[in-house]
Parts: C-alpha cells; structure tokens; sequence
C-alpha cells in the first residue's frame, strides 16, 4: 500500500540541455545526443531508485517536451517553424506558439519502443512510460492540413497512439500514462468526446492505463494562474466521467491546487495517483508535510489503491529539488505506511461520502 511514483518527468543534466527551460533545444548531437541520451536515463533511473520510487520512468530525458516527444515520430507535423494560436482555453497566455499540422499524419514506425527496451533492461523497478493525451495533443497543434473538428482530430491521434501503447507494452512498459491537463480545461469537450478519444487510446492495451490531469507545470505564467484562481471545482465533473471509464489508474493534483480532496471518493475503484508534492517550488518539503497531505486524502482514497506522487512534471526544478522531492515523497509514504500498520490510524476509506467541492 501507498507506493510511490512521479508523473513523468524530470529536470535534464545541463550537459545535455539548459536547465529550467521548457522546450530547451540539445545541446549534443548525433553519435554524442544519442549516447548522452541514453546516460540521463540511466542517471534518472538511478535518482529514483535512490529515492527509494516503486514505479519508476525514464524522465523524459530523451523528449525537448512531452507532446513533442511524440509528435516528432510522426509524419505531416512541423515542430520547426512554429504557429501561434490561443490554446489551453487561454488560460495561461492570449496566444501560444504551437507545432502545425502541415500533412497526412501517420505513425510510420514505433516512436518510444526503443526507448522502453533500454529502461526496461536498466531497471527491475515497474516502468512507466508517458504519452500525450488526445485533446491536449489537439490543443497543442495548429491544424493548417485537415480544417477538420477538434474531436475528429482527436480520434486520429488516439488511434495512433493506441498503436504506440500497444508496441510499449509489448516492449516491457508496465503502465502506460495519457496526459491530459486539458481534461481541467475543457469541461464540455472532456464530456462529449474527451473519454471516447481516451478510451480509444487504451483498447486492448494489455498492461495498467492511467490519465494525468493537472493544473499545468510548475512554471511561473501558471503559477500566477494557480495565484488567481479561486475555482477548483474541474475533477467534481471529470472524476465521475474517468470512474466511468476503463482507465486504471487517474493521477490527480492536490498539493499545490485549491482542491477539496473529498472530490477524490468519486474515484472509487480506481487506482489514484495522488499528488502530494508541489512541482511550482525549489523548497523540498518536509516528510512530516507530505504525510500530512496523505492522511488528509486517506478517508477518500483506501491505501492500497493510493499511489502518493508529484502534482506534475518535476522538469521545470533543479536537479537537487527534483531529488529531495523524490526522497521527501517516499520518506512521507513511509511515515502513513507505518502508523497504518501500527493501527494508529483507520486504512478504511469511506466511499460515498464525496461531494464536489
Ligand atoms: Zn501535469
């Protein structure tokens, strides 16, 4: 019970690209961007084994940035000369630069199967790997090819990425994670055609399917969003919809957001991921704090379906926060860990006594 992950990501050595930065370009390439690649895995691995994480990822080391990872397997896509639209609802930015859609977008071959064979060999620990979600892959784009719908958009890309699951699963992923932060965006969207393009996403995916839906990165044009904002009640309408669905696993951010954590009872018989380390900060909090976000979702969640875990992506940190982030999280799982096995508190949730906040 209470095991430990991250969402996916975390800080590059500045060897290989500029710390802090979003987006940052390599600073390697060829034979040595290859090879570099490979050594911040494996460096990552090792930070979470350290850490003592029970589901570990590669960090996303060998992606400038979690969509485009993605995208850059794929024809009919132009990462390069960038077009500017108004994504995320705006709430963020007026305007955001964004990758086009310039062609037929195909998936001509595997993107990540080699990348999920090299940490599968370099751990034991269970892998998870990250993929984009739908709707947020559709937000993210400019589409100057198709002129059609975002949901049927979005349902192309969910084929394509059900194909890539498929292949990572088979290449030794233990659980494959869509990201989703658009999910507490797009509340409508998310009901009409949000699920569908996610369940596409997973069928027949024959390994543990999870959905991150975030508040965004711990960056400073969100972070003074997260300031601002006084509405948290987006997972009271998403959670009953992704309870619904055939998702395993539904990682939620609670620490730094403004959530009322009872929303989370409405996940009842899923796994979820809990967030209860903050992403928007380099200040490491104590294991006491992190066990005390714990206890407080305990009611609503029961243990052995309770993975405590990081709000979001730990790539904007420095590496030194990133790792004591990592060790807090674990040494905070451990403190609840203990005192529910000494009885000193109850393990039993309580379903259905969530109310949306
Ligand atoms: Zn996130």
């Amino acid at each position: 019970m209470l095991l430990t992950t991250i969402v996916g990501s975390l800080p590059k050595p500045s060897w290989l690209a500029e710390p802090g930065v979003l987006f940052a370009p390599w600073r390697l390439e060829g034979e040595p961007l290859r090879e570099g690649h490979d050594d911040a895995v494996r460096l990552a691995l090792r930070e979470q084994e350290r850490a003592g994480l029970d589901v570990v990822t590669d960090g996303e080391q060998r992606r400038r940035h979690y969509i485009w990872g993605f995208l850059n397997g794929l024809t009919g896509i132009d990462t390069e000369r960038l077009g500017s639209k108004l994504a995320r609802g705006g709430r963020y930015a007026e305007r955001t630069a964004v990758a086009r859609i310039v062609g037929e977008v195909t998936r001509p071959g595997p993107v990540f199967v080699e990348a999920v064979r090299f940490a599968r060999a370099a751990t034991e620990k269970r892998v998870k790997v990250t993929l984009p979600g739908p709707m947020t892959t559709v937000d993210s784009l400019l589409d100057e090819h198709y002129g059609a719908d975002e949901r049927t958009l979005a349902m192309r890309f969910a084929a394509l990425l059900n194909e890539e699951a498929r292949a990572l699963v088979e290449a030794g992923a233990d659980v494959v994670q869509f990201d989703e932060p658009c999910f507490n965006i797009y509340l409508e969207k998310v009901r009409d055609w949000g699920v569908e393009a996610l369940e596409r996403c997973i069928e027949g995916v024959g390994a543990t399917t999870a959905v991150h839906v975030c508040y965004g990165y711990g960056v400073p044009q969100v972070l003074a969003w997260k300031t601002r904002n006084r509405e948290w009640g987006h997972y009271g309408v998403t959670l009953p919809l992704l309870a619904a669905s055939g998702i395993d696993q539904v990682s939620v951010e609670c620490a730094a957001s403004g959530v009322d954590v009872s929303v989370l009872g409405a996940l009842e018989g899923k796994d979820v991921m809990v967030g209860v380390i903050d992403v928007g900060t380099e200040e490491v909090e104590t294991p006491e704090v992190v066990a005390e976000r714990i206890r407080r979702v305990l009611p609503y969640v029961p243990a052995e379906r309770f993975y405590p875990c990081t709000d979001c992506g730990l790539v904007p940190r420095s590496r030194e926060a990133a790792a004591g982030k990592m060790r807090t999280l674990v040494a905070g799982a451990a403190l609840v860990r203990e005192e529910l096995r000494a009885g000193a508190i109850g393990a039993e949730a309580r379903p259905g006594t969530a109310a949306a906040p």
